[in-house]
């Protein structure tokens, strides 16, 4: 039996459409394009390419974009005035400054500096809170990316028993929120986490987010599994990898995401379509 790939690229294009379309219908009547701002510090190369990848699809769906990129060496301060002057601007709805940070940066300060309504990332403690309590305007971009794949792949969440691997306040804690909302059976590991195959075989859906290459091995996964994987990991061949060992896996699951063309660009789907709902709500029509 053969297994179903769960093309983020497919599907992504299918969403992006429709963003396009409601941009362009928006636009229309407000005169006002949505508006999103990227701040970047410092040259890590995958934040770059993660950077470029934003703005190119803010260029796609017909967005306003801009990008700050600020030296390695900036202060918490300086990077706090920058977001004043952002903030300023009535052409940007949704701002996002790339994490990680660097060390001498607070980056909690920077987070909570963001106005709530333009976080569209939303890891700000106020939508934090929302979403913890089922009530929220915008989702994490990583988690509401895999719900949205999980929908379009017609992957009932209900009574299901769904494992996590990774407790991160942008993916593994979030998704457990979104399962568990969704009505699944949630359980969540990391690094102290005793017989770590025992609890990931009880998986039906089974989501990695270790940042760990091919860490997910066959042996980790029950037969017949839904296998999401969110692991973007830079090989030393120069290739990337996800945390699943793909080709061990695949032929075990009903269903699993490939890295790349998987998660990563459903994660910039979702975070246009947070810029489009920001700008819905900051615009009056
Ligand atoms: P993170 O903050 O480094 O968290 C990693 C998690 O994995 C931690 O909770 C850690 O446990 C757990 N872990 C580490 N080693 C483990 C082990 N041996 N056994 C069990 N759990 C273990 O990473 P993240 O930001 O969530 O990102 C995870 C991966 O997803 C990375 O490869 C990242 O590049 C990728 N990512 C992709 C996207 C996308 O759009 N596709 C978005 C965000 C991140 P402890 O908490 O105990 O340390």
């Amino acid at each position: 039996m053969g297994y179903r790939l769960i093309s983020g690229k497919e599907i992504s294009a299918a969403v992006r459409d429709d963003i396009a379309a409601r941009a362009r219908a928006f636009e229309a009547e407000t005169g006002v394009k949505p508006g999103l701002a990227v701040v970047i510090v410092g040259d890590d190369p995958a934040s770059r390419v993660y950077v470029r990848n934003k703005e190119k699809g803010c260029a796609e769906v017909g967005f306003y974009s801009e990008m700050h990129a600020l030296p390695a060496d900036t202060t918490t301060e300086t990077l706090l005035q920058k977001l004043e002057e952002i903030k300023a601007d009535a052409r940007i709805h949704g701002i996002l400054v790339q994490l990680p940070l660097p060390e001498q940066i607070d980056e909690q300060a920077v987070i909570a500096a963001i106005p709530p309504e333009k976080d569209v990332d939303a890891f700000h403690p106020e939508n934090v809170g929302h979403i913890m309590i089922g009530d929220y305007h915008f989702l994490p971009c990583t988690p509401a990316g895999i719900m949205k794949m999980l929908a379009y792949m017609e992957i009932p969440v209900e009574g299901k028993e769904c494992v996590i691997v990774g407790r991160s306040n942008i993916v593994g804690k979030p998704m457990a929120m979104l399962l568990l909302q969704a009505n699944g059976t949630v359980t969540v590991c990391h690094s102290r986490t005793k017989n770590l195959a025992e609890v990931t075989r009880r998986a039906d859906i089974l989501v990695a987010a270790v940042g760990k290459a091919r860490f997910i091995t066959a042996d980790m996964v029950k037969e017949g599994a839904v296998v999401i994987d969110v692991g973007i990991n830079r090989l030393e061949n120069g290739k990337l990898a996800g945390d699943v060992d793909f080709e061990a896996v695949c032929e075990k699951t009903e269903a699993i995401t490939p890295v790349p063309g998987g998660v990563g660009v459903m994660t910039i789907t979702m975070l246009l379509e947070n810029t489009l709902k920001a700008a819905e709500m900051q615009v009056k029509k």
